[in-house]
């Protein structure tokens, strides 16, 4: 059956390296019907929403949605000078990767780590991150209520006074945490992992990390070819660096699965090279780990890789694995290979150059 792909560009290398790599769903050959879409800050600036309704409509029809990169930064200035005209018309920005997200409830971030270039013990491992909840559900303020002062007996506290301290909370529901470990040990299965490891910090956070840790020994149980672990979040960053291949899948709540997933970008030779998936109930994005990079946009310095993997977890996604085990192996000969390289690899090659040397891989594998 016919899958619809739709491809939302967004802003600055963004749109080069979607440029670049689509081709390759040409040369592929799949049924798959591509269609673009508008997102990013000059819609917001025209429209007074970085997602424009056409492209909600487009984004509900479509089976994967693939996003180039959305400016964060970099256009702050512009912005500061727009809020007032804007806001008076009782407009906010709000960032469209967070409107996806909430929108379609994508609650696992998924992140693929493997070494591709460099030095080291080759390895593939995989992070999960809880998209929605955890340290970042939004109870963070300043200032302690006086309602929990009996239960905050710390003695800083005292010694500040409440009005002179911050409290973020860590929300953790058994309904998010049951999902993401389904989700896990599921993933786990479909990839050819035979360990899942809880990343969190039960030895310090007894209370709630006793409580992550019943869920997903629960969860755990259904799965019996899967090794379920739990672990301290400092082990797994350590581990992370120094022998990544002991893991398969690496699961962890908001805030410590954004830290983790970014070191492992860093383990896996930087920010071109990684790609990610938003993951809801039969809803998904997906997106390069990079952003719109405003300091080399324009300059044909992108790495594609990113995108090109990208690409390759949207296609495993509805269902086209072959195709995506093609494209992750020409991105890894090339890699390897290290004739054709962007210049955050050590090369001197242009965003096209490389795409092009991925494109002929995806062709003729060696
Ligand atoms: P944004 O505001 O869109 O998040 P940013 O300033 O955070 O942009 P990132 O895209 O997150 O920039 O990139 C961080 C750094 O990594 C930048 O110096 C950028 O040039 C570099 N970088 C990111 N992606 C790539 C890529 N695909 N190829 C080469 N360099 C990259
Ligand atoms: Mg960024």
């Amino acid at each position: 059956m016919m899958k619809k792909f739709l491809v939302l560009p967004g802003d600055g290398i963004g749109r080069e390296v979607c440029e670049a790599a689509l081709p390759v769903l040409d040369l592929l050959n799949l049924p798959i019907q591509c269609e673009f879409g508008e997102i990013g800050w000059d819609f917001w600036c025209q429209e007074g929403n970085a997602i424009p309704a056409a492209t909600w409509h487009q984004i509900d029809m479509a089976d994967a949605v693939l996003l180039g990169a959305i400016s964060s930064k970099g256009k702050q200035a512009a912005e500061a000078e727009l809020v007032p005209t804007l806001q008076g018309r009782g407009l906010r920005y709000t960032s469209p990767v967070l409107q996806l997200r909430q929108r379609l409830e994508l609650f696992a971030n998924v992140r693929p780590v493997w070494r591709l270039a460099g030095q080291g013990m080759p390895f593939r491992c995989a992070i999960i991150r809880e998209n929605t909840e955890g340290l970042y559900a939004g109870f963070d303020r300043q200032g302690v209520p006086e309602s929990l002062s009996d239960w905050l007996t710390h003695p800083n506290l005292a010694r500040s006074g409440l009005d002179q301290a911050a409290i973020s909370v860590r929300l953790q529901t058994r309904f998010g945490l049951e999902r993401l470990f389904r989700y896990a040990f599921d993933y786990a299965g479909a990839n050819g992992y035979s360990r899942v490891t809880l990343a969190d910090k039960p030895n310090v956070l007894r209370e709630s990390g006793q409580f992550a840790t019943d869920i997903f020994l629960g969860i755990a149980a259904h799965y019996a070819g899967i090794e379920a672990e739990i672990c301290n979040v400092d082990a797994v960053a350590l581990d992370l660096v120094r022998q990544p291949q002991r893991f398969g899948v690496i699961v962890a709540e908001n805030l410590l699965g954004d830290i983790l997933s970014d070191l492992a970008a860093g383990v896996m030779g930087g920010l071109g090279l990684a790609p990610s998936a938003n993951i809801g109930h039969g809803r998904a994005y997906f997106e390069p780990v990079h952003g719109s990079a405003p300091d080399i946009a324009g300059s044909g310095r992108a790495n594609p890789a990113a995108m090109f993997l990208t690409i390759g977890m949207a296609l495993r996604h509805m269902g086209f694995a072959a195709a995506a085990d093609r494209i992750d192996g020409a991105v890894l000969q090339v890699v390897r290979q290290g004739r054709c390289l962007t210049p955050d690899l050590g090369g001197a090659s242009t965003t096209q150059d490389m795409a092009s040397a991925i494109l002929q891989a995806v062709t003729r594998p060696r």
